[in-house]
């Protein structure tokens, strides 16, 4: 029982040996080849509530949500925001926070909203629908609620890799970034944005294989 007790031990000890070892070696590891070794942090898109959507309105919703996953678990998406630069060619965003670009990127893939820090891993849409002739906006929400209104006059109108920008756009809102005008385009909210519409467009024009 001893022996076999010691053997175990012994076992273990040897393939962690081993595994440290052969696989990497950790004093060397830089932190960005710690990541892409333990593989890029999965952000799934989860609609929680979906107020007012419906038929087409709610397929395109969805169609969203899945090129939005799709496109924000890439490598790519990585890349572009950790190499983002703003139009003086510095390699940081506007209004964010002090944090480096690579610091927003773990932030955003943490998927921890302001208000609901215990969701790792999940981008949670609170979104209701609504129609106001008067509001010119796209959509709005405040740092109150999780709550994202999305304005129907657009919505109608939109084409689904814009739905993802507006839901993008919203959603670093929730992870607590903002922007001090409409025309900040280097600000997180909408910088990030960008690159979920050029890359949903991009990967709706090439779907790739079906398997
Ligand atoms: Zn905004």
């Amino acid at each position: 029982m001893k022996k076999w007790i010691f053997s175990i031990l012994t076992l273990s000890l040897l393939s962690k040996e081993s595994f440290s070892s052969t696989l990497v070696n950790w004093d060397h590891v830089h932190h960005e080849e710690l990541s892409s070794f333990l593989g890029v942090p999965y952000l799934k898109v989860k609609g929680m509530s979906l107020e007012g959507f419906s038929g087409a309105s709610l397929q395109k919703l969805q169609s969203a949500f899945s090129f939005m996953e799709k496109v924000i678990n890439t490598e790519e998406f990585r890349s572009r925001v950790i190499n983002f630069k703003n139009k003086k060619g510095e390699r940081k965003f506007e209004s964010n926070r002090g944090l480096s670009n690579e610091e927003i990127y773990e932030i955003f893939m943490e998927g921890r909203e302001v208000l609901q820090m215990d969701t790792p891993g999940e981008v949670n849409l609170f979104l209701k629908l609504y129609d106001n002739p008067m509001s010119r906006v796209i959509g709005y929400t405040t740092s109150k609620t999780n709550l994202i209104n999305i304005n129907w006059k657009y919505f109608k109108q939109f084409k689904i890799h814009e739905v993802a920008a507006n839901l993008t756009h919203e959603w670093t809102h929730k992870l607590g970034f903002g922007h001090t005008s409409a025309k900040e385009h280097d600000s997180v909210p909408y910088a990030i944005g960008y690159i979920i519409r050029d890359m949903v467009l991009k990967s709706m024009n090439n779907p790739g294989p079906i398997f």
